[in-house]
């Protein structure tokens, strides 16, 4: 309701020019970068249109009533399989912002070099309206939908969390899907997300967030993009503003705190903004959240009336975790970051980036930026098909090598280490340590990729359109190696 409501303010006064339809918007996006890539000619159409689209509207029975649900899953691009994508729960869902956000998925995988085809869902539905027992059987009943018409498997199509649902939704796909089809032994790894006793992989959690702020982190290692936001340094000190205190927003800006030293001057929620320029406890934050629904009353630093307060505070980085078009031609020229770090999807519309681009402010885009979830979705069906978690087998090995090497340093030194250091040096590595080195890699790695194609292709100048370069060169590629099915 929140963000319908923000969407409304978006189309009043001197936004109702703006188109913010996030298909058209996307489609945009990829027209604008297509004209800096050569492929053979229909290729191009071919890469950017949506494969296939199911609608499904079935009915769920709450006692002795029937309720209609309506739910859509788009499989925007074959040319890798499975396709992946999240499922969110929304009473702003609609077929041409799921295509538009499987299209964004397919892009995201070519950036991040994760080998999936691009989808995803979406059940026109409050979470907040319903009890956790008639969400389970509308999850149940959507998979099923899902299932009869061959649009999940983990060969096929592979959904995650997105906006609005979770783990514990993702466990009630995985075990409809495994009652749906008995005995087969990879029936796990037909979603990801899923709780860690049930499939799930350590880091997954957290990896959408973490992954944003291996992206700032990999940004700030790039002094010359760093110039062009008119900034210098890394994290450390600098002031974060984040909208959106769920899953992306809230483990960005703890780690962006707990780890980086950056200082989290503004947080917004659907009913306020708090802001304190000295720096939020997130934690504390996060824990009023949860037990409030919201951040309204908090009593440290001050509550702004909006959610959207948090787009125009006074900060150096902006990240946006809440949902699309949030920044917008109503605000665009009210805000004072110097970057901003798209956890969400599609929070900019292609009129408020202009606006942005011209004050020379830096967009990290939501098709690298917050690609951290699926490259760990990645690794988590990659354990799910190797039916063995990360580690077990090198743990005990890795430890035994570091103790040895430990005590031979103590024994040329003839100095003992104290008990924790000789314990942090001698831990073996486990799961979340191999799946987070492997996040940060690919953020990593990606980066590079996106910093050297916008400075390398002549006439690209921002990041947005140097990450559709990259993806569209790399989809063309899988293309033309692939061929077509005649
Ligand atoms: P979430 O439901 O966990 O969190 C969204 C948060 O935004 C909630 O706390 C909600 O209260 C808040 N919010 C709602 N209206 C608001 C408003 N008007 N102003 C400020 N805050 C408001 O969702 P999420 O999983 O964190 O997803 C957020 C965004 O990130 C979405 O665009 C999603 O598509 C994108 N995303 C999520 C993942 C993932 O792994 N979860 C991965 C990639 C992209």
């Amino acid at each position: 309701m929140a963000m319908r409501r923000a969407g409304k303010a978006a189309k009043g006064g001197k936004a109702s020019r703006e188109d913010l339809n996030l298909k058209r918007i996307v489609d945009r996006q990829f027209d604008n970068a297509a004209r800096f890539v050569r492929l053979p000619g229909g290729l191009l159409e071919q890469i950017k249109a949506c494969n296939n689209v199911y609608f499904v509207q079935f009915p769920v029975k709450f006692g002795r009533e029937y309720r209609m649900f309506f739910g859509w899953r788009a499989e925007h691009s074959h040319h890798a399989k499975p396709l992946k994508g999240g499922i969110r729960y929304s009473t702003m869902v609609d077929q041409d912002e799921i295509m538009a956000l499987a299209a964004l998925m397919t892009y995201k995988c070519a950036v991040v070099d994760v080998p999936f085809g691009g989808s995803k869902g979406g059940v026109c539905l409050r979470p907040r309206d319903h009890t956790p027992e008639q969400l389970e059987k509308i999850t149940r009943r959507f998979t099923a939908e899902l299932a009869r018409k061959g649009y999940i498997g983990p060969g096929i199509n592979v959904p995650a969390p997105d906006y609005g649902t979770g783990e514990r939704e993702m466990a009630w796909i995985a075990d409809t899907y495994d009652a749906l089809n008995p005995g087969q032994l990879d029936n796990m790894a037909c979603v990801t997300g899923k709780p860690v006793s049930q499939g799930g992989v350590e880091g997954r959690r957290a990896a959408t967030g973490r992954g944003v702020v291996f992206g700032l982190r990999e940004f700030f290692r790039h002094p010359k993009d760093v110039a062009r936001a008119r900034l210098d340094g890394g994290l450390e000190g600098k002031r974060v503003s984040v909208q959106g205190l769920g899953n992306v927003g809230y483990h960005a800006a703890r780690i962006l705190a707990g780890e980086d030293g950056a200082k989290i001057v503004a947080v917004g929620e659907w009913d306020g903004t708090v802001f304190d320029p000295d720096g939020i406890d997130v934690e504390r934050l996060a824990r009023w959240r949860r037990r409030h629904g919201g951040v309204k009353g908090y009593p440290h630093g001050k509550v702004l009336a909006r959610g959207a307060d948090c787009l125009e505070v006074d900060c150096d980085i902006l990240v946006p975790a809440a949902l699309e078009n949030q920044i917008n031609l109503g605000n665009a020229r009210k805000i004072k970051a110097r970057v901003v770090a798209e956890g969400a999807n599609g929070p900019t519309t292609p009129d408020a980036e202009k606006i942005l681009l011209d004050k020379g402010v830096v967009i990290i885009p939501d098709i690298y930026l917050n690609a951290g979830g699926v490259t760990v979705s990645y690794f988590e069906w990659t354990k799910n098909l190797s039916h063995m978690r990360y580690g077990r087998l090198e743990k005990r090995l890795d430890e035994r090598k570091r103790e040895n090497l430990v005590s031979a340093v103590e024994s040329i030194t003839g100095r003992r280490f104290s008990g924790e250091i000789r314990r942090a040096l001698t831990r073996g590595i486990g799961e979340e340590d191999i799946v987070n080195s492997g996040l940060e890699e690919t953020m990593s790695e990606a980066y590079h990729h996106l910093s050297e194609t916008m400075h390398r292709t002549r006439g690209v100048t921002d990041l947005r359109t140097a990450a559709f370069v990259l993806a569209i060169r790399r989809i063309g590629d899988a293309y033309l190696q692939l061929g077509i099915f005649p």
